[in-house]
């Protein structure tokens, strides 16, 4: 699975990175994305955290 944050969309909010440490961290400006694939341990909380994001700026792949 991989998951990306869309920078256009992102607002900063730092939701995904409480609710999925694992994979989404702060960057500079937007969270990022700081491991390609997901870990299969973390790939519940990368999809719960892509439902919560309040921009809808996170894209699940599998
Ligand atoms: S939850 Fe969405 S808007 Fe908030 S920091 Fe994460 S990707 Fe950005």
């Amino acid at each position: 699975m991989k998951a990306t944050v869309d920078p256009d969309l992102c607002t900063a909010c730092e939701l995904c990175t409480e609710t999925c440490p694992e994979v989404f961290e702060m960057g500079e400006d937007i969270a990022i994305v700081k491991v390609d694939p997901v870990p299969p341990e973390a790939e519940e909380a990368a999809r719960q955290a892509a439902e919560d994001c309040p921009a809808e700026a996170i894209i699940i792949e599998t």
